[in-house]
């Protein structure tokens, strides 16, 4: 299965957050949407970081109630690896067991098209690897 097929099957938009909100903001975006990451773009657009919920819980164990007035560009993760609408299942949860993180932006054409967690990815993967078992049982009893 691609990307592409996984974005159809989840609401339209990314939810971005900009370098300069406070963690305190992401945090109630995160909490609100029930997300575990968001995009971090700058004023064209560009995605600049990305920043998930474990990098506000090592901003906290670090800097204790002050982190909750930094800003996002302060914890985010600079170097963001990302996909595109193309990539497989496989090939993005290898990316994600590579760089140890659960979240992956999707760009076409330089532009944030969606985001993808472990999450759909591991829902659709069972999927189809359901269909293939019931697949291969069914060819099995029929000979
Ligand atoms: P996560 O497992 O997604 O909560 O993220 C764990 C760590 O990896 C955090 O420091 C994130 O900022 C970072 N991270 C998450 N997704 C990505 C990504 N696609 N590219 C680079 N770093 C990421």
């Amino acid at each position: 299965m691609i990307i592409g097929q996984i974005l159809k099957s989840k609401p339209r938009g990314v939810m971005t957050a900009r370098p300069e909100d406070s963690i305190q903001e992401i945090a109630l975006r995160l909490s609100s949407r029930k997300i575990g990451a968001i995009v971090v773009v700058g004023e064209s657009g560009k995605v600049v970081g990305i920043i998930s919920e474990r990098d506000i819980i090592r901003l906290i164990a670090e800097h204790g109630a002050k982190a909750l007035s930094m800003p996002a560009k302060d914890g985010m993760t600079r170097e963001v690896v990302s996909c595109t609408k193309s990539c497989t299942t496989e090939e993005i949860m290898a990316m994600m067991t590579r760089g140890r993180f659960r979240h992956l932006p999707v760009i076409e054409d330089g532009g944030l098209v969606g985001i993808v967690s472990i999450g759909d990815v591991v829902k659709h993967h069972n999927a189809e690897v359901e269909l293939e078992v019931t697949a291969m049982r069914s060819y099995l009893a029929t000979g």
